[in-house]
């Protein structure tokens, strides 16, 4: 395994600077692979984490477990929360670890030194969960591939929604993160 300080500097450089989140990030993936007793998580490829932030904190738990949005092994979860939960996909076991740490946190300090100075247990809730994990979820080539019934664009992996018995993407079954322009 490697030591705290090659984490530290490796999800630094990644991410561009050294930050509170990156402490927390750090000790966060530490703490799940080694409940999981991972002791080189960067080399397994069994290993699947569920971010449930989109800040500082979920870049370092990516650099430490290796676990990358394009290899399809970082979920994002969107939940606003200092969380990640760690799946071995070869036993099926699952934690989630959270800060409790940062709620406590009295104003005005300064993050990185009051971290530094809390222990696991004080920083950080451990839960074992389960996970459902279906193939549609899963590394590799995509399972199912459907072309959308209204655009024609190509979905993979069931994230299509039946509407009126047609298979369309999210976006033309009315739950688009976007709006066409349309021409003056
Ligand atoms: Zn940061
Ligand atoms: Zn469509």
């Amino acid at each position: 395994m490697k030591t705290f300080e090659e984490d530290l500097k490796e999800a630094a450089l990644y991410h561009g600077h050294i930050c509170a989140g990156q402490i927390l990030g750090v000790r966060m993936a530490r703490l799940g692979v080694r409940k999981l007793a991972l002791e080189e998580p960067q080399k397994y490829r069994d290993l699947v984490v569920f971010v449930e932030s989109d800040r500082c904190l979920s870049d370092a738990v990516s650099t430490v477990t290796g676990c990358k949005l394009g290899k399809r092994r970082l979920k994002h979860k969107d939940y606003g929360k200092s969380a990640a939960s760690f799946l071995d996909l070869r036993t099926s076991r699952a934690v989630r670890v959270s800060s409790i740490g940062w709620v406590n946190a009295p104003a005005n300090v300064n993050l990185l030194e009051y971290f530094a100075a809390l222990t696991d247990e004080e920083l950080f809730k451990v839960e074992e969960v389960e996970i459902p994990f279906p193939p549609c979820e899963a590394p590799g080539k995509p399972v199912e591939k459907i072309e959308c019934g209204l655009c024609g664009e190509m979905i993979t992996d069931s994230r299509h929604i039946i509407k009126d018995g047609k298979a369309l993407c999210k976006s033309c079954a009315g739950f688009s993160y976007y709006k066409l322009k349309t021409g003056e």
